[in-house]
């Protein structure tokens, strides 16, 4: 009986692939990324996404990358997703905050979660779907696209000793964060990562926080900034994938849930290997480079940031639901998981490091 069962619908398969071309037809996506032609970490993982949709789909799926040399527009890939130029991009949500300050929410925000807090609340605390909802307007999908762990403050040329040090700095850095350091008067911007090097080395910048050990020994930045201060602004930092929806729409049901699945588990794998790529590098910094000092903000010029952050909080809320709806979402979660935190890796750390002390 089954074996018969087999044998019928295999055939209603056969005759319907080949009534259809289904088995035959081959989608190709075409995918912007912000960063440059072999980015570490970044490009590998477009790279993992693009090999894992095409040995899922035996072939039928592929996509092709276009990195930032070849389109000439790194912090354009929001526009060339939404015009349809390009079916999907690999960026950061956080760099469309003058197209829709909405998308500032997706990347991280300073003073809040960590990887795994983030991770958990776009996937089970309602983040994702919070995404999609302001992606929506654009006729854009979401996703998140690799995480990079919790991020080092920054490399600066002087040292930061007081509030006023921040008056007049000129800093790189992109998202929330920068909109709190203007507020205490610190001059920040957005570069995009193959023009930071030189913007450092001829003063265009005072600082700039890239990402941590794992992608900033490679920049250089030791050689021309010695101070490296500890984060407050990016406690974890997630890309994403971009889809335009039409290009999403034309891909049969098994294809969306391979894309689907092969994204969240290249997302998943940059950030194992931005862990250990920071490890690695981390290493080489303290052996090879001794003058690095690494250096914490001081009480009063975190406690300064922290105000600034929740009043801007509170003024975004206020101006605009959608963004009070996301606030609200993450704050409600961040005081679960935080407790949690708390008690597990928190707790653990602590009592490792009294225990050496
Ligand atoms: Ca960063």
């Amino acid at each position: 009986m089954f074996k018969r069962w087999l044998a019928v619908s295999t055939l209603l398969g056969l005759i319907l692939a080949a009534g259809t071309g289904l088995a035959e037809q081959t989608y190709r996506l075409r995918l912007a990324e912000t960063w440059g032609p072999n980015y570490p970490i970044f490009g590998d993982t477009t790279k993992s996404l693009a090999a894992m949709v095409d040995k899922m789909s035996g072939g039928r799926l592929k996509i092709t990358i276009d990195s930032a040399n070849k389109h000439k527009a790194p912090f354009g890939v929001f526009e060339m997703v939404k015009a349809g130029q390009y079916d999907m991009g690999h960026s950061a949500s956080y760099y469309w905050k003058g197209k829709d300050p909405n998308t500032l929410y997706f990347t991280n925000m300073p003073f809040s979660m960590t990887a795994p807090e983030q991770l958990s609340w776009f996937y089970y605390g309602g983040g994702l779907e919070l995404m999609q909802k302001v992606y929506a307007r654009h006729g854009l999908l979401s996703f998140p696209g690799g995480n990079t762990g919790s991020q080092m403050g920054g490399w600066f040329r002087k040292e930061i000793n007081s509030v006023a040090d921040l008056e007049g700095l000129k800093m790189r850095i992109p998202g929330f964060a920068g909109e709190v350091l203007a507020r205490l008067g610190a001059k920040p911007t957005n570069i995009p990562p193959g023009e930071l090097y030189t913007a450092l080395e001829r003063n265009t910048i005072d600082a700039l926080e890239w990402v941590g050990p794992a992608l900033d020994l490679r920049m250089g930045f030791h050689k021309i900034a010695p101070y490296y201060y500890t984060g407050w602004h990016e406690p974890s930092a997630e890309l994403q994938f971009l889809v335009n929806k039409r290009s999403w729409d034309k891909l049969p049901a098994d294809l969306q849930e391979i894309l689907r699945v092969a994204m969240r588990a290249a997302a998943y794998d940059m950030y194992a290997m931005s862990y250990y790529q920071s490890a690695m590098s981390w290493a080489t910094i303290k052996k090879e480079y001794p003058d690095v000092q690494v250096k914490t903000f001081p009480k009063d010029v975190l406690a300064a940031l922290r105000k600034a952050n929740d009043e801007l909080l509170a003024e975004f809320a206020a101006a605009d639901p959608m963004a009070k709806e996301i606030i609200d979402s993450q704050r409600e979660y961040l005081a679960k998981a935080r407790a949690w935190t708390a008690i597990s890796d928190q707790a653990y750390l602590n009592s490792i490091s009294e225990m050496n002390e």
